[in-house]
């Protein structure tokens, strides 16, 4: 096996204490009853999957939210990774975890299992922006799980801005205190109302009261020009961190690398196939103990989907996407408009090209995602 062979290996937890209402990941109350056959059957699919034995670069336990399976079972699922895909002694190993169900045992169990970067997801440190957020947790937490995540080799704080009733000067001060805990990266996101969830129906009704796109792109510069100031650099629209502590795990998507998800809903992007698992736990777990595949679909990529990816993934990040390779895959596409709309997006000054390379501007960042539906 060479390092051209390695993965990124996924592994999705999809429970959660409660649901949070803007969330449209695949995520359910827990079940303490699932928790043992979940765990189970995690191990049963990696142990019949296709890319058994091949290494893996980085490992990510994402959700929902992993914590609720415990220290031992998750311990046994990352046994199980490095049973199956050699896991480099160098790989990152990322959880995903929540203020409010991280204690300091549980660390010490996700330290001994090998786990060396955190994700924490703060969203803020105030009161009114957590409440109108429905988090389960309070600032209290919040400054108690960055503590305990600082005995990482490395973590992540995640923020959210743009949320009902927040000022920039909170979103701004939210940036600020993410880097008094000392973090070594941090990701900002807007919050974003999200098709099929509770937030979508409530704002439908008219009960919620947004920040205008105006306030929102106020945010957007307060949060990203407080995190600079710091001494975090901006890698990719959403993600700041000090140099060494980016997500290798995250570049690797954008890069287009290949990856195998495991669980509930997970994902995998092998040679020219994607394919998904089913979504549904309960079924997830029925289908693993009948020995039947948890897959629900798999397609070959198209050429118009390499390039929608490319554009959508690489452009967002501070290298770029090379201008060589995104035409060829948009003529590959049949896209013969994309130097047309590319001219366009010039003139615009939303994105520049430096040395073979299409990156967005500094006015480009904030409209990222207008700036890709404009070439797409
Ligand atoms: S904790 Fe995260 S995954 Fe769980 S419901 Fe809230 S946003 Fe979704």
């Amino acid at each position: 096996m060479t390092a051209a062979d390695s993965l990124g290996v996924y592994i999705h937890i999809p429970f959660c204490l409660r649901k949070c209402p803007y969330c449209d990941f695949c995520s359910i109350g827990y079940d303490p009853g699932m928790a043992d056959a979940y765990t189970e059957a995690i191990c049963q699919e990696m142990r019949e999957a296709e890319t058994s034995g091949r290494p893996a670069a980085t490992v990510y336990l994402g959700g929902g939210t992993p914590p609720t399976l415990g220290g031992e079972r998750l311990a046994r699922i990352l046994a199980q990774v490095s049973r199956i895909h050699e896991v480099d002694p160098a790989a990152e190993i990322t959880v995903e975890a929540n203020p409010g169900v991280l204690d300091e045992a549980l660390v010490d169990a996700l330290l001994a299992a090998g786990v060396n970067r955190l994700s924490l997801g703060v969203q803020s440190f105030h009161p009114s922006t957590l409440t109108a957020l429905e988090r389960i947790h309070g600032p209290e937490e919040a400054w108690a799980a960055a503590e305990m995540a600082a005995r990482f080799c490395t973590w992540s704080l995640d923020l959210m801005f743009g949320v009902m009733g927040q000022s920039p000067e909170e979103a701004e001060t939210d940036a600020e205190r993410a880097l008094s805990t000392s973090t070594p990266h941090v990701a900002a996101y807007c919050l974003t109302v999200e098709e099929g969830t509770a937030l979508q129906e409530r704002v439908a009704r008219g009960g919620v009261d947004l920040p205008s796109p105006e306030l929102q792109r106020e945010m957007f510069d307060a949060v990203g020009g407080a995190l600079e100031a710091g001494g975090l650099e901006r890698y990719e629209v959403s993600n700041f961190a000090r140099p060494g502590h980016e997500s290798r795990h995250n570049r690797a998507y954008w890069l287009g690398r290949e990856y195998v998800g495991y669980g509930a809903a997970a994902h995998s992007c092998l040679g020219s196939q994607r394919s998904w698992n089913v979504a549904d736990p309960r079924e997830y777990i029925e289908r693993i103990a009948r020995g039947r595949s948890p897959s629900n679909g798999r397609e070959v990529r198209t050429p118009r989907a390499r390039f929608l990816e490319a554009l959508m993934l690489r452009l967002r990040t501070r290298e770029g996407v090379e201008l060589d390779g995104i035409c060829g895959l948009a003529d590959a596409a049949g896209e013969t408009g994309f130097r047309e709309r590319l001219g366009r997006q010039l003139e615009l000054g939303l994105v520049c090209e430096a040395g073979g390379r299409l990156r967005l501007t500094p006015a480009g960042l904030p409209l990222a995602d207008s700036v890709i539906l404009a070439l797409a």
